[in-house]
């Protein structure tokens, strides 16, 4: 064999192996798990995408949900760029279709009253859905000398009842009291 048809022999060799670690670096069956990973990962929330917001309540253990329009901020957002805009909300799950987030918050949950005692007054107070704030729903004139050490104690810390009626009938009870 001639010495030039020896190199080009060996050039060719080596081209033949660059190709062949080129193919097989950009095969799928090596490059696949990488994609897979990257695919869960590559929704984005859409302008139909379903927002579900869950308000868990630390007090009473309630968790209420509540479906919302999506933001129009959050639309074209991936999980990790969703996640930098929410701050101490977490997210539950993610997909295009629905995304669920959870907000926790101190306190009970709107299914509550929680009544205290500001002076003379009763003021009854209702939590406003997933703002961590109360509003004032109705406020009673009390007896305030009828009531025991330990009431005075309880309201002041807040009481918490299921309705207005359960409001209004231990009022009425702290009423009698004082008439016997
Ligand atoms: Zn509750």
């Amino acid at each position: 064999m001639k010495k030039k048809t020896k190199w080009v022999l060996a050039i060719i060799f080596v081209l033949c192996w660059a190709a062949g670690m080129f193919v097989a670096a950009n095969s799928p069956e090596i490059s696949g798990q990488v994609e897979a990973a990257q695919v869960t990962d590559t929704e984005f929330i859409a302008l139909t995408s379903k927002l579900i917001m869950c308000y868990e309540y630390k007090l009473c253990g309630h968790t209420i949900k509540e479906e919302q329009e999506m933001p129009a901020d959050y639309v074209g957002l991936d999980k990790q760029e969703l996640r930098e805009q929410l701050g101490a909300v977490s997210i539950t799950s993610f997909s295009a279709k629905e995304v669920v987030l959870t907000k926790r918050l101190d306190g009970y949950c709107p299914e509550h009253l929680v009544v205290y005692l500001e002076g003379e007054q009763l003021c009854v107070y209702r939590a406003l859905l997933g703002s961590g704030e109360n509003e004032q729903i109705e406020v009673f004139d009390i007896p305030q000398q009828e009531l025991w050490a330990a009431e005075i104690y309880a309201l002041q810390q807040g009481k918490v009842f299921g309705s207005i009626a359960e409001v209004r009938s231990y009022i009425k009870q702290i009423q009698i009291r004082g008439k016997q």
